[in-house]
């Protein structure tokens, strides 16, 4: 597959659910494929499913929608030729938020709000650019290890933490180390508790 044509797994219109910007709504591009392989991605479905679509095809789909905030996401985003994609966008007026675990370096010029979310490794570069930082919490998680992230937290980065699969043991986790670091926020899966896309 060559530029311009991407990968996508799905085009759909909904509600941001977690993160800062949670109720906003958005059209979310979901890219097909991630090589990371964390035990608890929920979207598994993203890895290998996908159609080959021209730029022309995504934006005009999107184009079909009464919204022009645009979530890039996955799968992993930054393994396929993202950028031009965001451009176009950015000069059709779209205000283009993306997600990514941050693994790969990648040019984020066309990105108004870049949400990190760092698994199993993470390139320091994608770290200092992003506005927000997301980790995900749960009963496996090193919490001594997660704490390297908190220092990025600041007027340009917000660092939220995430309870794995909203389980109460694990928001019980991120509410006690919130209270002990306020300069964290919580991020809870709200579209999963409404029960919407
Ligand atoms: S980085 Fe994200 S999309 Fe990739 S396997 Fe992990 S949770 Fe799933």
């Amino acid at each position: 597959m060559q530029p311009p044509y991407l990968k996508v797994n799905e085009i759909f219109y909904s509600i941001q659910g977690e993160g800062p910007h949670t109720g906003m709504p958005a059209v979310f591009v979901r890219l097909a494929g991630c090589s990371m392989g964390c035990d608890f991605c929920d979207t598994r479905y993203a890895f290998a499913q996908g159609t080959e679509m021209s730029l022309q095809d995504i934006v005009a789909r999107m184009e079909s929608y009464p919204c022009r905030n645009v979530v890039l996401t996955g799968g992993e985003p930054t393994e396929q030729d993202f950028p031009p994609l965001a451009s176009l966008l950015k000069k059709r007026g779209w205000t283009v938020h993306m997600e990514s675990n941050g693994a790969h370096e990648a040019d984020v010029s066309a990105i108004d709000f870049l949400v990190i979310s760092p698994k199993k490794y993470v390139c320091q570069e994608m770290l200092t650019k992003a506005h927000a930082i997301k980790i995900v919490v749960g009963q496996k998680s090193d919490l001594e290890d997660l704490k390297k992230y908190f220092h990025y937290a600041g007027t340009h980065t917000t660092v939220c933490l995430q309870p794995e699969s909203n389980l109460q043991e694990n928001i019980d986790l991120c509410v006690d180390l919130i209270k002990q670091n306020p300069f964290l926020r919580h991020s809870l899966q709200t579209h999963k508790m409404a029960n919407i896309k």
